[in-house]
């Protein structure tokens, strides 16, 4: 079969009636950030805003998320953000694992079209989306592992870091882990130092 193309996967996604969020959603949130990205940024389902908009990552955390590619010097075709469910859950709760497991397919889709060298996986819902199993966080997290040809870094959701500015730190050192390894695969040209 053909590889199917861009245009085809996003209305495949807007078609989707695979579970009930749909119906309660404004937007299918697809993603927002370059199509051939080298990094995937996965979280874990659209909030208010993000439905309003129609694109991942416009609230709060997206702004944390924001700086954060700013400072490791991302340009907006550098990574491809989206979440593990395209729909928003009522009053923002976690997907369930029906509704992850609904939206997987697309997903899948979506790797194979953009093809990048780096995935950050955002928070537990994430990790569980991904690999299926429940993380805990303190464990996964900050490790670099390497899986179908994917490398794959775990960190906390941008919303720890809103709770508490504290949890900030470890999300900058595993942003920074992903940044190195995009420069050492020759994704992404070296961090220019910043001058005094
Ligand atoms: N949180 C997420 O996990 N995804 C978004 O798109 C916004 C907030």
């Amino acid at each position: 079969m053909d590889k199917i193309t861009w245009e085809e996967f996003e209305d495949k996604c807007r078609a989707c009636h695979n579970c009930d969020l749909r119906d309660g959603a404004h937007n299918v949130v697809i993603y927002r950030g370059g199509r051939n990205a080298p990094l995937m940024i996965v979280g874990e389902a659209p909030g208010e805003q993000e439905d309003i908009k129609g694109l991942p990552f416009v609230g709060r955390s997206g702004q944390l998320l924001q700086n954060l590619l700013a400072s490791y010097g991302f340009t907006d075709e550098d990574y491809h953000i989206c979440n593990i469910a395209k729909c928003r859950p009522p009053e923002n709760r976690r997907p369930t694992p029906a509704e992850i497991k609904a939206c997987k397919p697309l997903l899948a889709m979506q790797f194979t079209l953009v093809r990048p060298k780096v995935i950050l996986l955002c928070g537990s819902t994430a990790y569980e989306g991904f690999f299926g199993t429940k993380p805990s966080m303190k464990d996964v997290r900050g490790h670099m592992i390497e899986k179908n040809g994917y490398y794959i870094m775990t960190t906390y959701h941008p919303a720890y870091a809103l709770r508490n500015p504290k949890n900030k730190l470890p999300i900058y050192e595993d942003m920074g882990a992903v940044r190195n390894k995009l420069t050492e695969i020759g994704a992404m040209p070296p961090l220019e130092p910043i001058d005094k």
